[in-house]
């Protein structure tokens, strides 16, 4: 096993929910230490930039407009094998199909109001981590 990082952000809708607390709770239950954090409203540019994997999805538009609907709250994550460990606890992107116990079936409530992102691979988490944060504000 590796220690290593991975990008959070607690999505607008569980912030106007009020379960920024919970969800950093259940986070540092589950083994995650929080080496980074802010609290952001992304333009709707930075939103772009963030999902521009995605820019060709006919959902992609929606989603823009989500997660500049109001604040977030975005963490840098360690622990072992950050990356898996914390796509695991998140759950199905759908919160219908995500399991018991995960983030997402907690506190999801649509596929596209999901509560929280995740990074899917180590590269994508390098990437992410230094689009939101500079190398001042991650303890290390
Ligand atoms: P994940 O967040 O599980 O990695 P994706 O990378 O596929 O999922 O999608 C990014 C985000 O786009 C999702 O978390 C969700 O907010 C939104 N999304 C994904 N699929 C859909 C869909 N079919 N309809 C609406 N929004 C979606
Ligand atoms: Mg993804």
């Amino acid at each position: 096993m590796e220690i290593n990082k991975t990008l959070s952000i607690i999505k607008p809708d569980a912030m106007k929910s009020k379960l920024q607390g919970k969800i950093l709770d259940y986070l540092e239950n589950k083994g995650f230490k929080i080496i980074a954090q802010k609290k952001m409203r992304l333009t709707k540019k930075q939103a772009e930039t963030f999902y521009a994997i995605h820019k060709d999805r006919p959902f992609f538009n929606e989603l823009i407009e989500f997660m500049i609907s109001g604040d977030i709250s975005v963490q840098v994550l360690e622990a072992d094998n950050a990356v898996s460990h914390y796509r695991e606890v998140m759950g199905n992107t759908d919160p219908a199909n995500a399991d018991e116990g995960t983030l997402r079936k907690l506190y999801g409530n649509n596929i596209q109001c999901n509560a929280v992102h995740g990074s899917d691979s180590q590269e994508n988490a390098n990437i992410e981590i230094n689009f939101f944060f500079s190398k001042l504000e991650v303890i290390n």
